[in-house]
């Protein structure tokens, strides 16, 4: 007896970069697992049947990295360029921020992304107690890594996040998983990283971390460590255990040949960099190394939104444009970096595909819209026309998080009630108190 059948969905599939579509096929789903993808199963075999008429079936898409919690900060920090935005605005902000807020503010978050077709996300911040109960109550699949900065407590921070990997890692049915997240090497010393490498290490989980982000950054790094950040990562340890680098902006040749070597994903966020005006990763020449690159939507303070087919659609846009030729990224390449890649960048077999034996991780998107129809290219239609409001149903795990656009695991007036009560506290300047200090700031001081 299967646990839920999807009927009738045209499901796209994408093998080696290349997207194909089986019409009207059923998708079979018991204990949380895709078991059969076949046309005409019989209902009669299935406890729940779900129609899909006229749907296309998608990978669940995958967010390889977010700041979720950060929906609450969407628009006050725009315009403005990298330093400004983390000392002038975000890092003060964030001071204000109660682990009740980050619960409210990544429920929101989840509530966007479940309804944009994503059912992954590696999540990188604080007060990740209250972000895995959100987590926990909303079906998603998360990575979560619990941000580390050098300071005073760096040792209660460093115990911290080894208790949450231990507590978490491998919960609700390995639904959620736990890397370490030391924040980056501008605002974590070196032996600080080795501590949490070695903390990886032992735990036997990986690293997600802030790397290479500005030019400003590398130039810093080569100042203060005598080498690049990707080097004082590697000379850390960092890259000794799984490792998901995000931003990757500013790299060299002999960087791209280090993170090749060891095996680092970068998670490039192409609507963050390009709205602050800092760079996006060579992706092009990092995929052509070997590196794993996959997308994220980084936080809503500087996306602004956690729709992951924007961002796919912005980096293969970016990279036509930069490269001077429309063959590169084409369609089947830019949907993998959203799926596939995003599940090799996380480590995370079975998911990012849809196939018999994957984790049952789908999305159901609306083809019969006017921006979409006629369907010549349901892969095309997806990238280059599809909205995120097209997005019909989302399956997790087997389990249904939204059916027909209503959320079934969030309610989302709630949560918008509690996020528009919350507003005004939040955006409070409180004297000079920031969570950390931008470097280019401090230098010039
Ligand atoms: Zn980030």
């Amino acid at each position: 007896m299967y646990d839920l059948l999807v009927q009738r969905a045209d499901v796209l599939q994408i093998a080696n970069g290349v997207p194909s579509v089986l019409p009207q096929h059923d998708i079979a789903i018991t204990d949380r697992r895709i078991v059969a993808i076949a046309p005409d199963i019989s209902p009669g075999l299935a406890r729940e049947t779900l129609a899909a008429d006229g749907l296309l079936a998608i990978p669940g898409l995958i967010n390889s990295h977010s700041h979720t919690a950060m929906s609450l900060f969407r628009g006050v920090a725009e315009d403005v360029p990298i330093e400004e935005w983390f000392n002038g605005i975000i890092w003060p902000l964030e001071t204000n921020l109660t682990p009740e807020d980050v619960y409210w503010g990544t429920l929101l978050g989840l509530a966007e992304m479940i309804e944009a077709g994503v059912t992954c996300v590696a999540d990188h911040y604080f007060a990740m107690d209250a972000i895995v109960q959100a987590v926990q109550e909303s079906g998603m699949r998360a990575l979560l890594a619990w941000t580390i900065f050098s300071g005073a407590d760096e040792h209660e921070q460093l115990s911290q996040a080894r208790q949450f990997v231990e507590q978490w890692h491998g919960a609700e049915a390995d639904r959620i998983r736990v890397w370490m997240g030391p924040h980056s090497p501008y605002t974590c010393t070196p032996s600080l990283l080795r501590r949490v490498a070695q903390t990886a290490r032992e735990l036997g989980v990986g690293i997600h971390i802030h790397l290479s982000e500005t030019a400003a950054q590398v130039a810093q790094s080569l100042a203060t460590h005598g080498c690049s950040p990707v080097s004082v990562a590697r000379n850390a340890g960092l890259f000794d255990v799984p490792a998901l680098a995000a931003h990757v902006a500013h790299v060299s040749p002999e960087d791209i040949a280090t993170l090749a070597a060891h095996g680092v994903a970068v998670a490039v966020t192409p609507k963050t960099e390009m709205k602050l005006g800092i760079g996006v990763a060579p992706t092009l020449a990092m995929r052509e190394a070997g590196v794993t690159v996959a997308l994220g939507s980084d936080g809503a303070a500087s996306n602004n939104t956690y729709d992951i087919l924007e961002s796919a659609r912005l980096l293969a846009l970016l990279e036509k444009l930069r490269q001077s030729d429309a063959r590169c990224m084409p369609i089947g390449t830019t949907l993998e970096l959203a799926t596939g890649a995003g599940a090799r960048a996380l480590q995370w077999d079975g998911i990012g595909v849809l196939q018999v034996g994957a984790r049952a991780d789908l999305a159901l998107v609306q083809c019969a819209t006017a921006h979409t129809q006629p369907l010549h290219n349901p892969a095309a239609a997806l990238l280059y026309s599809s909205q995120a409001a097209d997005v019909d149903t989302v399956i997790v795990d087997g389990r249904i998080l939204m059916h027909r656009r209503t959320l079934l695991t969030i309610d989302k007036p709630r949560v918008l009630r509690e996020v528009a009560a919350r507003i005004e506290r939040l955006t409070q300047r409180q004297g000079e108190r920031r969570i950390a200090t931008y470097p280019e700031a401090q230098a010039s001081r």
